[in-house]
């Protein structure tokens, strides 16, 4: 018996290094070490054995077990081995194939049009300031001439953090934090996100505004026309007519609504401009003393001018988008057109 089971071991041997890949492997194995494989067929005839040569046979049908095991385990890993070198030798890097481009994003239309405009104000002499987004009721609201019953507080329906805290509905409250940090001539534009609680084709409950005001002496109308025509070439790229209506805010007096020739028909009237062939693009007027006073500012030695303009509402016009909401809906196809 011994003698078959070396046999047996050595034909193992044999048959195990012509194997080529893994499933060859387990066959084999299955027919040398399975429920049904010639080693377990040949223990069986081992009832004929007698009672002193049954546990010699039995310990070295084991040995051989674990030696068959060890050389299945061995070729398997040379056979990985193999496979893995055949692959490496095989792949050829082919240097003159082109690169993968990695597509470059680039800034969101909101972000370039804020920039122009800080670039073309900065280029006029103004600086730049920035403020929270959540901010006391007092800049917000207060220190404007816009006390807690004022009714102008309906027009902005706002976000209250608490009785005494907002999110801020505009970006005017910079002007105050400035004008309290600062004294007189201050020249600042302050660019930034503001909030309400508004949403349709033309509002977003988040949205972008810039400020900007000049307060310094014998500051006129006139000079607000000035900067403001002056921007709108710029902005715009050509001599639109500009006409400025007046209006009403509590933080400047006088007021007016500034008004461009649409930009869609050039003034014969359209949907867009409602056919009037204006478009209303800001608020603007001159600083009232109120604010001065609440900022302590000389209102008899200073006087200025402020305005304010929704960024989403001029970059809508100036590249022709009809629907706010696109520009927050993150959609690549609308995002790679500028
Ligand atoms: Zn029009």
């Amino acid at each position: 018996m011994k003698d078959k089971l070396l046999t047996i071991q050595n034909a193992a041997v044999e048959e195990a290094k012509k194997t080529q890949s893994e499933v060859e492997l387990q066959q084999l194995k299955a027919k040398y070490l399975g429920r049904k494989c010639e080693v377990t067929t040949l223990m069986k005839g081992m009832a004929h054995l007698s009672v002193e040569e049954r546990p010699v046979i039995g310990a070295y049908a084991n040995m051989v077990k674990d030696e068959l095991e060890m050389l299945f385990a061995n070729r398997l890993e040379s056979i990985r081995f193999e496979s893995q070198k055949q692959r490496l030798m095989s792949e050829q890097l082919d240097v003159t194939l082109p690169g993968r481009r990695l597509r470059e994003g680039h800034k969101h239309p909101i972000t370039l049009v804020m920039e122009e405009l800080v670039e073309i104000f900065s280029s006029l002499g103004f600086g730049v300031a920035e403020g929270p987004e959540i901010e006391k009721d007092f800049y917000n609201f207060e220190a404007l001439n816009i006390p807690k019953d004022h009714p102008a507080r309906d027009m902005q329906d706002t976000f209250y953090v608490s009785d005494e805290i907002v999110l801020r509905t505009h970006t005017s409250p910079v002007q105050i934090r400035t004008m309290l940090n600062q004294s007189p001539p201050v020249r600042v534009i302050a660019p930034g996100t503001v909030y309400r609680r508004d949403s349709d084709l033309t509002h977003s409950p988040m949205f972008h505004q810039i400020e900007g005001f000049l307060v310094d002496c014998r500051v006129t109308f006139g000079d607000l026309k000035g900067i403001l025509t002056t921007f709108i070439t710029e902005f715009f790229g050509e001599n639109l007519g500009v006409r400025f209506r007046p209006s009403f805010f509590p933080f400047t007096e006088p007021s007016a609504e500034v008004d461009i020739q649409c930009v869609i028909c050039g003034g014969k009237g359209c949907r867009v401009c409602g056919q009037s062939g204006w478009l209303e693009i800001l608020g603007s007027g001159m600083i009232d003393p109120e604010v001065f006073r609440s900022v302590g500012y000389d209102a008899d030695r200073y006087s200025g001018f402020a305005f304010g303009m929704g960024i989403e509402r001029i970059a809508m016009l100036k590249y022709g988008v009809n629907d706010l909401r696109l520009f927050f809906e993150n959609d690549l196809r609308f995002l790679r057109q500028f």
